[in-house]
């Protein structure tokens, strides 16, 4: 009757499972301060991972063809995202910058920025979300050469202990003419030693 396991439960079901979760940690889900809870956690779960509702792939729209500018080097900085890591469900933040030498067609700025987007607001793995983004621009652009570089803070890493607060992490992912030395080029464009924004 249910459609089995499969099934996506519906939002009285969501707002249930808070109440079981704060009930686990001690919680009283009848206490009138937190009665509005359970749907506030299910309202910031819809936005948190609005990105399992959309397609990646038609983020990028109708790509631009300019012929005469293959071979420019264009740079994205400072695409701020957040996400959650697949291990916590704890958040994690940052910025992606993309260097791309261009190819097939050019990159939109807004589009670059909605991808992130859409790959970030679903569980992730920080290396992973880089290699998506390359993976979908790649596909979509056909660049010469393409730099993803991801900076990020790690939530489940900073709660633990005050050594780890000031922890970040770089990931980078090179493709075509980028894909021999990244860290190299990542280097040569500043995008090493800068710490991303707390
Ligand atoms: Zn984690």
């Amino acid at each position: 009757m249910d459609g089995g396991a499969d099934r996506r439960p519906g939002r009285a079901e969501a707002e249930a499972a808070v109440r079981v979760l704060l009930r686990y940690i001690g919680a009283d889900p009848q206490a009138p301060e937190l009665a509005a809870t359970p749907q506030r956690v299910v309202d910031a779960l819809d936005e948190h991972f609005a990105g399992y509702r959309r397609d990646p792939a038609d983020v990028l729209g109708a790509p631009l063809a300019a012929p005469d500018l293959r071979g420019q080097l264009v740079e994205i900085r400072d695409v701020s995202f957040s996400s959650h890591c697949e291990h916590h469900i704890a958040p994690f933040f940052g910025t992606v910058d993309v260097v791309l030498r261009v190819g097939a067609y050019l990159p939109g700025i807004g589009h670059v920025a909605d991808l992130v987007e859409v790959l970030a607001r679903r569980l992730q793995l920080q290396e992973r979300l880089t290699r998506e983004i390359a993976d979908h621009l790649e596909a979509a652009l056909q660049p010469e050469g393409l730099l993803v570089v991801v900076r990020a803070r790690h939530t489940c890493m900073s709660l633990r202990g005050p050594c780890r607060r000031r922890a970040w992490l770089r990931t980078l992912e090179g493709r075509g003419a980028f894909a021999e030395n990244p860290e190299t080029l990542a280097a040569a464009l500043g995008l090493g030693a800068r710490v991303p924004a707390p």
